[in-house]
């Protein structure tokens, strides 16, 4: 089963980055072979009859699962950055952290009128990087069919932020 997979390939980290945070760390799934792919194989049974035309991965971790998904979904890759990293034009969202304020951005021209997008991320918490970038994708004028994450902390209630369906593989506290 995909959750048990992801439970026995995932590692938690206590107090990183800093003192509280249960940081899960996805590299010991990436550095797996067998885990990588299916993960990928996993989610592209899911997408594959949805009429994606691009998956749009969060920065930085929504980029490895997300480029790897489109490829084979046969789908655009779109990058929504944290700001000042994209070199065109773009729309920007400020979103409220624990402490403070962060910004993402997506290019103006990141898609065709009308696309279907799913958007990715490693992991939703608060869901306020998720909702940003799920208006984000509206307001350059795409629709968004989900926002997928493989891992969902539910005690955060961070899916009733998006505004969007949510799909997580593996939830937990
Ligand atoms: P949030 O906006 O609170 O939903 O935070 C989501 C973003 O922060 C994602 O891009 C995650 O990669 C990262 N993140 C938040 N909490 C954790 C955690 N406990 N472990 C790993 N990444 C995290």
């Amino acid at each position: 089963m995909i959750e048990e997979l992801l439970k026995q390939t995932i590692r938690t980290i206590p107090n990183f980055p800093k003192e509280g945070i249960m940081f899960k760390d996805i590299t010991t799934l990436l550095n797996n072979p067998s885990a990588f792919k299916q993960l990928i194989d996993f989610l592209y049974e899911r997408y594959k009859d949805k009429n994606i035309d691009y998956v749009a991965g969060i920065e930085s971790r929504g980029f490895i699962f997300g480029s790897a998904l489109a490829y084979a979904l046969n789908a655009g890759f779109v990058p929504i950055r944290k700001k000042g990293k994209l070199p065109y034009k773009t729309v920007s969202k400020r979103y409220e952290l624990e402490y403070g304020y962060d910004e993402i951005e997506i290019h103006v021209d990141a898609f065709r009128p009308n696309s279907n997008v799913l958007l990715i991320d490693d992991l939703i918490a608060t869901g306020g990087t998720a909702a940003a970038a799920v208006e984000l994708i509206k307001e350059v004028g795409a629709n968004v069919v989900e926002a997928c994450f493989i891992i969902e902390l539910t005690c955060l209630n961070g899916r009733d932020k998006i505004n969007a369906e949510v799909f997580s593989i593996l939830k937990t506290e």
